[in-house]
């Protein structure tokens, strides 16, 4: 492993000092940046109007990317599904999806990235739960995600037309809803968003981002007094601590009586409206009854209710409803006058929900090793 993992991950200072320290010029430092996060270049030699000297140095020292391809999927609607390997043989996944509004200039591409590698919190439904935690990733590592579907993006769209409703052929927008706990890596992830930005970096408008977390109350809290404008969206899936207990279990620590109130304080700090996630699995939390009672504990609030059907995973007990049950849920929710969408599924062809790519790839993995060893036992 080289380090410093990526380039992404220097800070301006230590950017700075290694410039410095190869005594180059202080501009230097913006035109890498120019480099990495404007024209998302993947490697130094392509930066041609740096000295070429300079270039290797670099190349020895660093890479442009802390991220290397193993997979590439493509579902039929177009999302593209990617497991990267980290430096240090941890594997990630992250997501392109894209929208069509109806009209001119109305395509959204949207990045999911990932924000750890596993997850601490264990849900049973979630791929990635089921794969226990490793370890947090750097903001470097947050931000190179979005830089390779950028420049993925550009190469995409090289020498062909782009449809007529696409006008920049660009990320506009990044969720946080990969594999981890955005909000258990805060820092880390705070850092990525202040990078991604800024203007010296990719320039991202604060309100195209989504944090999604599954009900961190003191990071819900410290999340509403930042001063960009990060959207929030929070996984609820149970409007009963009883059920929610069960299906994400950090509601033991964080009940609904402590999450729901700090999600109305989120609302009166930030004036702005909030999501609530809520994926429907049959016979768990689809009746009318528990659409009710959602109803009645986000009664008043400034927000938005997104409902998923559940993607099955390799955990039987978790499948989606009906069609129908699901239209009679959210039929339920206008009702008693809530803001509810049913969220568009994507890639369901290609292990849509997130750790499934590599909970597949887990799995090869062993039954490659598995096969090798009985093959060396014969
Ligand atoms: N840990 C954070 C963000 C990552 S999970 C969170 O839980 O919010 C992102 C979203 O994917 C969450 O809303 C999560 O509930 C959802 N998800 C996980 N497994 C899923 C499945 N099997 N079907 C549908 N959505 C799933
Ligand atoms: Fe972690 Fe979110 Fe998956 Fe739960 S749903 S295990 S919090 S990634």
């Amino acid at each position: 492993m080289k380090t410093p993992a990526g380039f992404t991950e220097l800070t301006g200072l230590q950017l700075g000092q290694i410039v410095k320290s190869m005594g180059e010029p202080a501009y230097r430092v913006g035109q890498l940046r120019k480099w990495v996060y404007q024209r998302f270049a993947t490697s130094f030699s392509e930066m041609t109007d740096l000295p070429q000297a300079f270039r290797e140095k670099l190349e020895a020292k660093m890479r442009v990317s802390s991220l290397e391809v193993l997979r590439t999927v493509t579902g039929s609607d177009g999302t593209v599904k990617v497991l990267f390997e980290l430096a240090d043989g941890n594997t990630i996944e992250s997501a392109l999806m894209y929208y069509d509004g109806g009209g001119e200039g109305t395509r959204r591409y949207t990045v999911c990235v990932s924000t750890q590698a596993g997850c601490a919190i264990g849900c049973e439904f979630c791929a990635t739960g089921q794969q226990g935690f490793e370890r947090n990733l750097t903001s470097g590592e947050v931000i190179d995600q979005v830089l390779y579907f950028a420049s993925y993006l550009r190469e995409k769209d090289k020498g062909h037309k782009k449809p007529e409703n696409d006008k920049t052929g660009r990320v506009s927008n990044v969720v946080f809803m990969g594999m981890g706990e955005p909000l258990a890596n805060y820092d880390n992830l705070w850092r990525a968003i202040e990078m991604l930005n800024s203007a010296e970096g990719f320039g991202l408008g604060a309100r195209n981002m989504v944090i999604s977390t599954a009900g961190l109350v003191p990071q819900i809290k410290r999340l509403a007094k930042e001063k960009l404008q990060v959207g929030l969206a929070v996984s609820l899936h149970a409007a009963d601590n009883e059920l929610r207990n069960k299906l994400v279990p950090i509601n033991r620590k964080y009940p609904l009586g402590q999450l729901i109130p700090a999600c109305r304080e989120y609302n009166q700090i930030t004036g702005r409206r909030l999501s609530f996630e809520y994926i429907l699995f049959k016979g768990i939390n689809d009746s009318i009854v528990q659409a009710r009672r959602l109803a009645e504990l986000i009664k008043g609030m400034k927000c938005h209710v997104n409902l998923i059907p559940a993607n099955s995973t390799s955990n039987p007990s978790f499948q989606p409803p009906i069609h129908r049950v699901v239209l009679a849920f959210e039929e339920e929710l206008k009702r008693c006058h809530i803001n509810v969408t049913l969220r568009q599924r994507r890639g369901q062809d290609i292990a849509a929900g997130c750790g499934q790519l590599r909970s597949r790839f887990i799995q090869d993995a062993r039954s490659r090793r598995e096969k090798s060893i009985l093959a060396g036992k014969t």
